[in-house]
């Protein structure tokens, strides 16, 4: 009997998930593409963010979980297109063949189409972005060695992350660990007493979609760390020194954290602009087939 042709576009929680449970499957012949060649583990990008662990230490190689299999293709390509006619995937490398597509490519920054933030903001939805937020804190500790005045010492030392979900409560947390217990020691002659930690969130609470003790903790354990906490924040606009918000608040920072929100990678041909739901999610039925 002739195998049946599965291609999962993403070797993230789902299609690895998925690719494991029909490793050495007979009836399955699967082909997994992804755009990197190693699985990221984001729970802890903050971790790398923030120089607690490696990247390393969250970024397993594909290629070493399918080793033995008997069924796993692994490619390393961009999903640029489907073509749901002719059933097939097309990708940088060329195009793919399928009896059954799954899609799961996660998603990405949500900048909500403000072009200038998303050109000036550091997001996290990558262990790259993770690494690049790293260096960015630290070169920007050094930098303030050379400040010039206090006006650019206060954009050195103030740090703003935006969205108050999971995202922005670890970031900030572990920001204002790293204020308490690593900064004063990796450069012993700045005054981190002057540096501001800000987390600023849309709606009333942080940790929105979670229980009231959820929210009521997480200000609480966050204010007691030094966190400055403003909800019911919306930032309007950014130029790489000055954040406003849309009451006519500002906040002077070079470092603007963004995790306010995602969006689905979807890929051109999935389906409609119109069939997309809000944050470009497809719409699916209860087996999470495509509707
Ligand atoms: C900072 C952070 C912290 C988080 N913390 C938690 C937590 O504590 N607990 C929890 O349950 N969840 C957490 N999450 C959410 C969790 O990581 C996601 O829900 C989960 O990864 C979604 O799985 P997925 O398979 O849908 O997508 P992903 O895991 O994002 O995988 C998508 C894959 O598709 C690939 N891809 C995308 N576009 C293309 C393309 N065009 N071509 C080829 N490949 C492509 C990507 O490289 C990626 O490997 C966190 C997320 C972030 C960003």
């Amino acid at each position: 009997m002739e195998k049946k042709k599965i291609v999962i576009l993403g070797a993230g929680f789902a299609g690895l998930k998925l690719a494991r449970k029909l490793n050495n499957n007979p009836h399955f012949s699967v082909t997994l593409i992804d755009r990197y060649n190693y699985h990221q583990f984001q729970p802890l990008f903050y971790q790398v963010a923030t120089a607690a662990i490696n990247a390393s230490d969250i970024s397993f190689p594909i290629r070493k979980v399918f080793q033995e299999s008997k069924n796993i293709s692994v490619r390393l390509a961009e999903v640029t297109r489907i073509n749901k006619e002719k059933n097939e995937v097309e990708t940088t490398i060329g195009d793919f063949s399928y009896d059954y597509l799954v899609v799961s490519m996660g998603c990405t920054t949500n900048f909500f189409g403000n072009k200038q933030i998303e050109e000036l903001s550091f997001p996290m939805k990558s262990t790259n972005e993770a690494l690049t937020l790293k260096n960015r804190l630290l070169t920007n500790f050094e930098s303030a060695y050379s400040a010039e005045s206090p006006e650019e010492m206060e954009e050195i030392m103030n740090i703003v992350v935006v969205g108050g979900g999971p995202t922005g409560v670890e970031l900030s947390g572990a920001i204002a660990q790293m204020k308490k217990f690593i900064l004063p020691k990796d450069y012993p002659d700045l005054d981190f007493s002057k540096l501001n930690i800000y987390l600023i969130e849309g709606s009333p609470n942080l940790l929105g979609p979670m229980s009231d003790l959820a929210h009521k903790k997480s200000f609480e354990y966050l204010s007691n760390m030094g966190v400055n906490i403003w909800t019911e924040g919306r930032v309007v606009d950014y130029d790489g020194k000055t954040i406003s918000l849309a009451d006519g608040r500002t906040i002077k920072t070079r470092n603007l954290i963004w995790a306010a929100g995602v969006t689905g990678n979807v890929p051109d041909g999935a389906v409609t602009k119109e069939e997309l739901q809000r944050g470009n999610r497809m719409k699916v039925d209860r087996t999470s087939k495509v509707i």
